[in-house]
């Protein structure tokens, strides 16, 4: 239909749906559910640890018994899925705790699936948090300068998909933006019989200042340079549209553009164009922002998250991966 075929005033008068909460309901064109909420978890070792993070209120490093108690908040309030991000409590230039078996979010992994098997946890894979440096492939540092390796970090990815899978993961989430690292991972987890482990691809990711408060989350800013030598330039939709191409013929079953609300544009046209399965990362900055401008009184928190997750909604994201997924899931059980 054309929209603009749809009929002249007075005999067409729009505000007639639009005036009770139940006409309007009837005819709204898109829905905010729990069931699209993912929560994104920090975990590091201990116990009883609930270290707050300065630019995210309300979000914490947490120990694995802690990580329980709020990912099993999350669970009965009706988030179904929570992506783990890990701090090792040591680093190196090997990225060893990326894949130790016996590393932080594999252990999260294990306890989560044992003690609550129902809910989906979801892994981040990428290098940094466990890099000295804190880049997010192999560096290799030279008279130029520093380069950050591409086809050798494939390998580190893989080792870390294939022990998130082992410990349980029910879908792997590649954050690196390496090249061919969907494909590596793939075959990794395929020769190690997970053939059925769905990967979640970071596939347009942009170079954003909006990962500002995170990274004190996750310990994982760069020593030094910044991550725009692999992060995607934030002006370039038809480079996305191709990074996301690429991820799909590598084996991605479902994609994700990050950040959300200033990449709505982006999100619209790998919605339209691939019709996969699709995320938005409301990042660390859109909570931040929110939360710092409701703590001021200057806007209205539960309205401000709602509406922003309901635009992403309607730019065709399915999965919604906020930090607010907890409050987001009781308000929505409140109406
Ligand atoms: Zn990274």
């Amino acid at each position: 239909m054309n929209v603009h075929s749809a009929g002249q005033f007075p005999a067409t008068r729009l505000r007639r749906l639009r005036q009770s909460p139940a006409l309007r309901s009837l005819v709204r064109e898109t829905q905010l559910s729990a069931s699209q909420l993912v929560l994104p978890f920090f975990v590091r070792a201990g116990r009883k640890l609930r270290r707050a993070i300065n630019a995210m209120p309300g979000v914490f490093q947490l120990s694995p018994d802690e990580l329980l108690t709020d990912a099993a908040r999350a669970y009965k309030a009706g988030v179904p899925a929570v992506l783990l991000f890990g701090i090792p409590d040591r680093k190196d230039v090997k990225a060893s705790g990326a894949y130790a078996k016996n590393g932080i979010v594999q252990q999260a992994v294990r306890l989560l699936k044992r003690e609550l098997p129902q809910l989906l946890v979801i892994t981040d894979v990428c290098l940094c948090e466990y890099m000295s440096h804190g880049h997010c492939g192999i560096v290799q540092k030279d008279k130029r300068g520093a380069r950050i390796l591409n086809d050798p970090s494939l390998k580190l990815l893989s080792q870390a998909a294939a022990s998130h899978a082992e410990a349980g993961a029910d879908i792997i989430a590649p954050s690196d933006i390496m090249d061919g690292r969907v494909r590596a991972i793939r075959e990794q987890l395929d020769r190690a019989g997970f053939t059925d482990t769905p990967i979640m691809s970071y596939a347009a990711k942009f170079a954003s200042a909006y990962y500002g408060p995170f990274r004190e989350a996750a310990e994982s800013a760069p020593q030094f340079g910044d991550r725009r030598s692999y992060q995607m330039d934030a002006a370039n939709p038809l480079e996305a549209l191709r990074e996301v191409s690429l991820d799909v013929q590598e084996g991605a079953d479902i994609v994700m553009v990050k950040p959300a609300l200033a990449y709505l544009d982006i999100l619209y046209r790998v919605k339209s164009e691939f019709g996969l399965p699709t995320a938005a990362y409301a990042v660390s900055a859109e909570h931040a922002m929110i939360k710092a401008a409701a703590a001021n009184g200057w806007i209205d928190e539960k309205a401000v998250t709602l509406e922003s997750l309901l635009a992403m909604r309607r730019a065709g994201a399915d999965i919604l991966i906020t930090y607010a997924a907890t409050d987001v899931a009781r308000w929505l059980g409140e109406k």
